[in-house]
């Protein structure tokens, strides 16, 4: 095997999708934070309260749990965790069910 770089090679990210199996990163679309959940009574709540439900991530540094939609292949979306600094995802699930 070769030691010489490969121009064409990337460190483009490889994504189980629960449904196709592991594909590039190209083929998906990030669908921000999971389990953002809407509050019951939007009516009741004040300006400060429904900007926070709307603009305000956790963002944090570490493992993440976010949604994904396979936009070039099934169109499902799905949910992964994923280290937010290394980039790693160890594991995706579909939106219907629990975390493993
Ligand atoms: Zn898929």
């Amino acid at each position: 095997m070769s030691t010489v770089p490969r121009p064409w090679r990337t460190d483009m990210l490889t994504i189980h999708c629960p449904w196709c199996g592991p594909r590039d990163e190209t083929e998906f679309s990030y669908g921000g934070e999971a389990d953002i959940a809407r509050p019951a009574a939007p009516d009741g709540l004040s300006d400060a309260a429904w900007a926070d439900y709307l603009f305000m991530r956790t963002n944090p540094k570490g493992w993440h749990c976010e949604q994904w939609n396979h936009a070039h292949g099934c169109r499902r979306w799905f949910k992964a965790e994923r280290h937010t600094v290394t980039y790693e995802i160890r594991v995706t699930w579909p939106m219907h069910r629990e975390q493993p």
